[in-house]
């Protein structure tokens, strides 16, 4: 069975899809968000964390079957709850084959199993995974080309294409999601924007989600620099208007 770099496995979640979940977070991604709030997950290799005056390694290579049988230990929750297993990151599309063989391995098991993804990724590979994956949470970011260029390290055509296949293909399993970044992502022009895109692609709803600085001391702690400190303090402002503005564009808002 395929191998793969995880950083993180939580049992237990209510949050990133329905009932109760095992969040399996695997390392490494394409984008290099200046808000990111794991920026140890960018790398895609494991790598030292100064944490508490100790240094620890981020990333540790697993067997998908290991990760598999850690996810099927709560399968009695899962059935009671509705709920499953949801593979985030960094950017779980990253590694093609170790997620493919996650999701076979949950369908297999009758596990629900969603994905979280960032959309860098080739077509062929989302489209050839999406029957094995339950739900999608999409996150957007800002649809400015030369903004997202700058905030991510990437601009956002292959996302933006990637985000309307799995609209018209399967819009039942998909949540688009934004992070409302102040100062970033939840200017006016932004904001309509995600609008006229959902629209587009004939969705109605989105969540929002509110950043936290949580990542800020990961990122001295890695001994990196991130290119922006969002004032934490409008944050839940800024929610709060993303959500009004978006509704007045006919859009329904979830905060999760
Ligand atoms: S896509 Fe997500 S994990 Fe990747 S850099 Fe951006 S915020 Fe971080």
């Amino acid at each position: 069975m395929s191998r793969g770099l995880v950083f993180d496995l939580q049992r237990y979640a209510v949050h990133d899809g329905p009932g109760i979940r095992t969040l399996v977070f695997l390392k490494g991604c394409p984008l290099r968000c200046a808000w990111c709030c794991n920026p140890e997950s960018q790398k895609a290799e494991p790598e030292s964390l100064r944490r508490h005056g100790a240094m620890e390694t981020v990333g540790r290579e697993m067997d998908a079957q290991d990760v598999l049988d850690e996810i099927a230990r709560d399968r009695d929750f899962y059935r009671n709850s509705g709920g499953g297993a949801t593979f985030s990151g960094g950017e779980p599309f990253f590694q093609p084959e170790f997620l493919r063989g996650l999701l076979e391995g949950c369908r297999s098991r009758g596990i629900h199993a969603a994905v979280e993804t960032c959309g860098y990724a080739s077509a062929d590979i989302i489209l050839a995974l999406e029957p094995l994956v339950d739900l999608f949470f999409f996150d957007l970011k800002v649809l400015d080309k030369e903004d997202h260029l700058h905030w991510t390290g990437w601009d956002n055509g292959l996302i933006l294409e990637n985000f309307k296949s799995l609209a018209a293909r399967c819009p039942n399993k998909l949540v688009p999601r934004l992070t409302v970044v102040p100062g970033i992502s939840d200017c006016r022009q932004n904001l309509s924007g995600m609008a006229e895109l959902l629209r587009g692609a004939g969705l109605r709803d989105i969540e929002l989600l509110e950043y936290h600085p949580l990542g800020s001391d990961k990122w001295e702690a890695l001994g990196r620099e991130s290119l922006c400190r969002p004032d934490a303090a409008l944050s839940g402002r800024a929610l709060t208007e993303a959500a009004r503005s978006l509704s007045q564009q006919g859009i329904t808002c979830c905060v999760p």
